[in-house]
């Protein structure tokens, strides 16, 4: 049996450069050498408010923005989460086993819970276990993320060993792959912490649709560290951050950034990279406008037909073995 890898992306904005270095790109790798298996959780997208027709439309860009990357519904299944019940079933199962200390812990749920309890859905905190119920219904091996995502699938491990323990073998216990390139991707206007699309300002942000322009633009006002000289190292993240970006997408290392603009200001080297990005984006941006919404959504049907046996499947095991009647 060839190894079993799952991974997603909720549909919570639009997609950035950060899901594309931190988890598609690989994705794309990967699906050569396993089975995979790829969702859009739109289940753990409304984890925070969303707007119902956004939401919709969302869920379809995050489709399409695998497609237009390089996933190959030939060789993955794609699929929309909430498509197949058994993910929330499971999920509520392993809320039962889930110790709420262990929830407390999530860097995930802290920072995204930082304007306080009385804004926060219970579904933030029960996050994980959702997590955790997407990766082991499919009894899956490998889990490539970004490095953001390593503590819930830490959580998955505990919950799939806590419940093999407690009521003998099911799940397989997964493993978190994630690739030293790209595993972090910092907000360009706060290289502190890692850039997303639920960030408040899209200056935060470079989205893969974004068009030349803005993304000139948006490049342009990157915040910068003091001093001028791009410098490769972790007293300069902002600079630093864009070097990782510049050198992912242009395949150099980041040493040969710093050879390249010893010498150089960084008005020059934003410049530069703002082409790096525009011309790494165009190949993709093109096939995304190409792909036809009616077929997206038939590949999609196709994704959860394979999936839904495997998920019913594990889903039985799971109630015989709990004692559900
Ligand atoms: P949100 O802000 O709504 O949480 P997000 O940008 O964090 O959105 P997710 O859907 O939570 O995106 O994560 C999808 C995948 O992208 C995960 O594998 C995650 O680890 C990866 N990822 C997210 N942000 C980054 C980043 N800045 N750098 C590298 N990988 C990232
Ligand atoms: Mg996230």
């Amino acid at each position: 049996m060839p190894k079993r890898i799952f991974s997603g992306i909720q549909p919570s904005g639009i997609l950035h450069l950060g899901n594309y270095l931190g988890a598609i790109r690989n994705w794309v790798k990967l699906q050569n050498e396993y089975e995979s298996v790829f969702c859009v959780v739109d289940l753990h997208a409304v984890t925070v408010p969303q707007k119902p027709e956004e939401l919709k439309n969302n869920t379809l860009a995050v489709a399409k923005t695998y497609l237009a990357a390089g996933v190959d519904p030939e060789k993955s299944a794609i699929f929309v989460q909430s498509h197949v019940p058994e993910h929330t079933e499971l999920a509520w199962i392993l809320n039962t086993i889930t110790k709420i200390s262990e929830l407390e812990r999530m860097t995930q749920f802290k920072d995204k819970s930082a304007s306080g309890p009385e804004n926060i859905s219970a579904g933030l905190f029960n996050y994980p276990m959702l997590m955790a119920a997407d990766i082991l219904l499919y009894d899956t091996n490998i889990v490539p993320v970004g490095e953001d995502q390593v503590q819930h699938v830490e959580i998955a491990r505990t919950l799939a060993r806590r419940f093999n323990n407690l009521f003998g073998k099911t799940f397989t216990v997964p493993e978190a792959l994630v690739e030293k390139e790209g595993m972090r991707i910092m907000g360009l206007d706060d290289p502190l912490k890692k850039m997303s699309k639920s960030a408040s300002s899209e200056y935060n942000y470079i989205a893969l649709t974004d068009d030349a322009d803005t993304i000139r633009e948006k490049i342009k006002c990157a915040v910068t560290d003091s001093g001028k000289e791009i410098k490769y190292s972790d007293e300069k993240p902002a600079i630093k951050n864009l070097i990782n970006i510049y050198s992912l997408l242009d395949n150099v290392k980041p040493e040969e950034v710093e050879e390249i603009y010893r010498s150089k200001g960084y008005a020059e080297f934003k410049r530069d990279l703002a082409e790096v990005v525009v011309s790494a984006l165009q190949p993709f941006q093109e096939k995304y406008a190409d792909l036809d919404d009616e077929e997206v959504l038939r590949i999609l049907a196709a994704g959860a037909e394979y999936v839904r046996p495997l998920a019913r499947k594990k889903m039985e095991e799971v109630r015989k073995k709990l004692g559900l009647l």
